[in-house]
């Protein structure tokens, strides 16, 4: 090869190897400009993806709170305000559509909290937006939305508030929206089960809304109105669970759960509260004369102004086919018997069609002023009923106590008891007088009471005829009074209440002419006096069952501190206390009393006598209460 051909040689691959670089320089390039083109699409990828995944999350959380039991306003709070805050929009707020006699209108129901709402309120001033009645105008967009079933978004902003508030001046509702970066509102119609319930409003600060974003409030619209649905069914079933199908009222386990807690609040607090009973009068006759039908509206009728009559925290319940019991937290027992009264006069004067006027038995019971017992607290409501029931109906009746009714009922059994198996030959002829006074008592709150303080006083005047009426009714007081003194726990004190009526009962079994005596007694009458407590808790008394602990008190009452007492001789902390009280009211009553073998003693000579005896019948301690008790006139 010569020389020339060696250099063209050279030229052609120098030509090839530059070419060879041009081509890869714009294979290069290309592949340069291809990969920043995939980044880029790479990066607005992330972001759909980063805005699909908040979309996403926001739906997760929203169904995990409509899966638990949250309440349905805190569920449409955590809509809103996620909507606003984690989807980027300037305000969110959920307006329910309301209708009452005056039309239609509109509340919100949640917003989200942003300082939009802030600058709204303080420009609005009172009432803020959140509390208004929104005015439901048929040419807003609002209107537009439901009746067409679609979102609107629009960028009359002015428009969008000036519907809701006419009475919010233009200038006011400028101001509201200056400055601000809004620039349409998002307006979507709510539908919950067939419904129109109201709107889910979004505040953008872009014009325009990209479809998919569009979709996406459409989807969240569907979540919200499932949301509703929801809670609107498990509204309903525990609706239905809790109230009675006929009347409409709570029903019997609503009132116990109701009860249950209304103990627990009544204990913290300290404060009573008062179960009103009632029972409709002669529902049986109402259903033969006039047929199940007309019983039904009768028990309707009740039901209904129970209704009208409660507050909001009372809970009128129907316990039964024609029972009803009102439960009024904070209620004592005289403004329940107010309130009673109140439902007593409604059901009395109501005319019913065919049936014509019906009437209905009321009792009430109060917690902590009546028992602090719930169960005790129910039976004596039912007690009170129907006692209104047994005294003419139409009435209302207050509950006893329950320690009072207790012991009185006691006290009443003993004494038919005695009376009818005849125990006492004396009382052979007055028997069926006592039983009848006990049968029926003369006052119906005092009740038992009253009747059991006269047949002891009646009884007491057999075998003491100086004995006056009152004096037994006096002694049961000041028993009473005095074991308050010393503590003494409420069913020791009912024990003293019973013994004190009965202690002396021993002495009807002896014979007149020793009680009556005017001179001294000879040893012999002097023991079989000394008899009378041994008869009294033994052979009179033993054989009744529910008073073998009043026993020991009355076979104890003339037994000495020192020792010297009888029939047992036991002393100081041996004798019970409740024998040394009656033993101390027993001595004290005699004294002011005349004999036959002396005068009455003046109430100042007779504390000299007992103070006497100090240490000997009975200690310090008891006659210094005592005498504190006579001095003071405290019963
Ligand atoms: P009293 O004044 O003593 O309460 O007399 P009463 O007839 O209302 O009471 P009683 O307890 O003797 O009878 C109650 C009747 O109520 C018997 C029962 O058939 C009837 N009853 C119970 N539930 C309903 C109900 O839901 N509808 C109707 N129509 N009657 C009912
Ligand atoms: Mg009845």
């Amino acid at each position: 090869m010569g020389l020339f051909d060696k250099f063209k040689e050279v030229t052609r691959k120098v030509s090839e190897v530059e070419n060879n670089i041009y081509h890869e320089k714009r294979d290069y390039l290309e592949i340069y400009e291809r990969n920043l083109e995939l980044e880029r699409e790479i990066a607005e990828r992330t972001e759909e993806l980063n805005d699909a995944n908040k979309r996403m999350f926001t739906l997760q959380h929203i169904w995990d709170m409509m899966n638990s039991s949250t309440p349905l306003e805190n569920v449409l709070e955590a809509i809103v305000n996620s909507t606003q805050g984690e989807l980027g929009y300037m305000h969110c707020a959920l307006i329910r559509k309301c209708q009452d006699e005056n039309g239609d209108f509109m509340r919100i129901i949640a917003q989200s909290n942003d300082p939009l709402i802030d600058r709204l309120n303080n420009i609005l001033g009172t009432p803020g937006i959140q509390t208004r009645r929104l005015i439901y105008s048929p040419e807003s967009v609002y209107a537009d939305t439901m009746k067409q079933r679609t979102i609107i978004q629009t960028k009359a902003l002015d428009l969008t508030l000036g519907a809701i508030m006419p009475d919010v001046s233009k200038d006011t509702i400028e101001k509201i929206m200056t400055n601000q970066p809004i620039k349409s509102v998002i307006v979507i119609p709510l539908i919950a089960q067939k419904k129109e319930f109201g709107w889910f409003c979004v505040f953008s600060a872009r014009e325009e809304l990209a479809g998919t974003e569009m979709d996406f409030l459409g989807l969240f619209a569907k979540q919200i109105e499932m949301a509703i649905t929801i809670a609107d069914l498990f509204q309903a079933v525990r609706e239905q669970a809790v109230t009675d199908a006929l009347t409409g009222l709570y029903n019997r386990r609503y009132f116990e759960e109701a009860l249950e807690k209304e103990v627990q609040r009544a204990k913290r607090q300290k404060q009573p509260f008062s179960i009103i009973g009632i029972d409709l009068d002669f529902l049986k006759k109402i259903n033969d004369t006039y047929g199940h039908t007309f019983g039904d509206i009768a028990i309707k009728t009740i039901a209904d102004i129970l209704k009208k009559n409660a507050r909001s925290v009372d809970v009128p319940a129907r316990i039964g086919g024609e029972e009803f019991n009102v439960l009024l937290p904070g209620i004592n027992s005289e403004g329940a018997t107010i309130a009673a009264e109140r439902i007593r006069k409604a059901i009395e004067s109501i005319e019913i069609d065919t049936i014509g006027h019906i009437t209905g038995s009321l009792g009430v019971a109060t917690f902590f002023e009546h028992t602090d017992n719930v169960e005790e607290l129910l039976e004596l409501t039912d007690q009170a009923m129907y006692t209104s029931k047994r005294e003419g109906r139409n009435r209302v009746t207050v509950a006893q106590p329950i320690s009072e009714t207790y012991w009185q009922e006691i006290a009443v059994n003993t004494f038919l008891d005695i009376l009818s198996k005849n125990k006492i030959p004396k009382l052979k002829h007055l028997s069926k007088e006592l039983c009848a006074k006990l049968k029926t008592p003369t006052n119906k709150n005092e009740m038992s009471k009253e009747s059991l303080y006269t047949v002891a006083d009646m009884l007491t005047k057999l075998y003491n005829p100086m004995h006056s009426a009152g004096t037994v009714k006096n002694k049961v007081l000041m028993a009473v009074s005095l074991a308050k003194r010393f503590d003494l726990p409420k069913e020791e004190i009912d024990n003293l209440r019973i013994a004190t009526l009965l202690y002396d009962i021993g002495n009807l079994m002896l014979p007149q002419d020793i009680l009556q005596k005017a001179t001294p007694l000879t040893d012999e009458e002097r023991n079989e006096i000394k008899n009378h407590p041994i008869i009294a808790a033994r052979e009179i008394l033993q054989p009744i069952s529910y008073i073998q602990d009043v026993l020991p008190i009355i076979e104890h009452h003339h037994e000495n501190w020192d020792g010297s007492g009888y029939p047992n001789k036991i002393a100081a902390e041996g004798i019970p206390l409740t024998s040394q009280i009656i033993l101390i009211l027993d001595q004290y009553f005699a004294l002011i009393e005349p004999r036959p073998y002396r005068k009455k003693l003046s109430t100042p000579d007779a504390l000299e006598i007992i103070k006497a005896d100090m240490g000997k019948k009975w200690n310090e301690n008891l006659v210094k209460e005592f005498i504190s008790l006579i001095e003071h006139d405290i019963v």
